[in-house]
């Protein structure tokens, strides 16, 4: 093990606050509590000014001082994060918010959020001496650790449920990890997992691995502050798996606020989305309850974060409530309704979880949650390439007619003649 920077000062516990030293491990041996990166912010405020961070990589490595990442080696990179913040002018039109933005994090390079927590993995576990980066996973993650096994040179192996989406398993492959196919939910791989992580000296990004990958997340909320003038939102939606994003999200703002990088304000409400085939955590808070009853069988096109025991799910219950965020669940059909008015108000087509996390935002501000000034920021964390065939009947798909002129007329395609718009167009040219 190499010696820690000044920086970092080792692993702590969330639950208890006991320490633990930097290494492979993400369980309190008191009391059984997820483990974080401690940093010493005396030696990085120094470093995280906003003149450093602007002068940065136009990655989510422009955060470096507040990722647990030191060596001289370049980090496991393929340019993650920093995508575009939009603001989202005919959504918010319709939702009644002049100040919407979407985190459009399905432009990573595999098109999930889930580069910006493997990237940081990747590189620490690389710099560890570790050889197989290897994940339980609902399909992002499986994606994500294909693609940086093959560019750090280390070996792949993603372990999965046997009933993903063909678009997650295909773009996994041709990484050529090492696949595993289980018969069984994702939380029978996860369980599987753990034991593996156990008996074999392996970097499981969302086991072993956990405290390094996790705090990549915080890049998110970073990035989102940063392009709104250093300023921190309103609220933020954010949807909810195992909760591990939701609860870094909070260290972030944390962080930001404690090193004054952002404008003084209030910190915004955090709010999670789930679908309510698969909402253990909506539950609980719907109960007013921290404690997370699991959802044995997972019901919901909303795959990649349908997770039924999900480790952070109490602290996503609590950071939601000291917030004034809420938990909220959709139903199958607002999810795909969701997807189609992403897609045809702001030109963006996001997967599933995507869905959910856009009928959320469009259920509370129907609801009146906020008022017409409110910044409120949307995360879509996935590609919609990835689940087409949740769309599977829905999309129009005309037939085709032969190439000319007077098929295309009579076909009238949209009723677009009948409106007169080529006439109008004539005129004006
Ligand atoms: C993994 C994932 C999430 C959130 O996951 P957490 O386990 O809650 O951190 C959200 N959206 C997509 C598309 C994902 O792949
Ligand atoms: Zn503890």
């Amino acid at each position: 093990m190499t010696t820690a920077p000044a920086r970092i000062v080792g692993l702590r516990c969330r639950a208890c606050g006991r320490g633990a030293p930097l290494g492979p491990t993400h369980v309190c041996e008191l009391c059984f509590g997820p483990l974080e990166v401690a940093y010493d912010y005396t030696e990085v405020a120094p470093l995280a000014t906003r003149a450093a961070i602007e002068a940065g990589p136009t990655s989510m490595w422009r955060y470096r001082m507040l990722l647990p990442y030191e060596a001289e080696e370049a980090p496991v990179s393929l340019g993650e994060g920093l995508t575009p913040l939009v603001h989202a002018e005919r959504l918010g039109e319709q939702l009644g918010l002049r100040r919407l933005y979407l985190k459009n994090d399905s432009q990573n390079p595999t098109n999930s959020f889930k580069d910006r927590v493997v990237s940081v993995a990747a590189s620490w576990a690389r710099q560890q001496g570790f050889q197989v980066l290897a994940c339980a996973s609902t399909g992002n993650l499986a994606n994500a650790v294909a693609a940086y096994a093959a560019r750090s040179g280390l070996r792949g192996l993603v372990v999965i449920p046997d009933d993903l989406e063909p678009g997650k398993v295909a773009p996994t492959a041709v990484f050529d990890p090492v696949m595993v196919r289980v018969r069984g939910t994702y939380d029978d791989v996860n369980r599987l997992c753990s034991e593996l992580a156990d008996r074999m000296p392996w970097g499981f990004c969302n086991i072993n691995l956990r405290p390094f990958y996790s705090e990549g997340s915080k890049t998110l909320t970073f990035e989102t502050c940063e392009q709104l003038g250093w300023r921190m939102p309103d609220e933020i939606v954010i949807p909810v798996a195992s909760g591990c994003q939701f609860v870094k999200h909070a260290k972030a703002l944390d962080e930001l606020r404690q090193l004054e990088l952002v404008e003084p304000g209030r910190p915004p409400r955090l709010t999670g989305a789930q679908a309510r085939g698969c909402a253990p955590v909506a539950t609980a808070f719907e109960r007013g309850e921290t404690h997370i009853v699991p959802v044995r069988e997972p019901r919901t096109v909303a795959r990649s974060i349908a997770i039924g025991n999900p480790s952070d799910g109490s602290d996503v219950v609590r950071l939601a409530r000291a917030s004034g965020g809420v938990v909220t669940a959709v139903e199958e059909e607002e999810i795909l309704e969701g997807i189609e008015l992403l897609a045809r108000t702001e030109g963006i087509f996001t997967e599933t979880a995507g869905g959910v996390t856009v009928a959320v935002l469009a259920r509370l501000a129907r609801q009146g949650r906020w008022s017409r000034d409110a910044t409120v920021v949307a995360y879509i964390t996935g590609h919609g390439l990835k689940t087409v065939g949740a769309l599977e009947g829905r999309t129009r798909v005309p037939e085709p007619i032969p190439a000319r002129l007077r098929a295309v007329l009579a076909a009238d395609p949209g009723g677009l003649l009948e409106a007169g718009q080529p006439a109008a167009r004539r005129a004006a040219g």
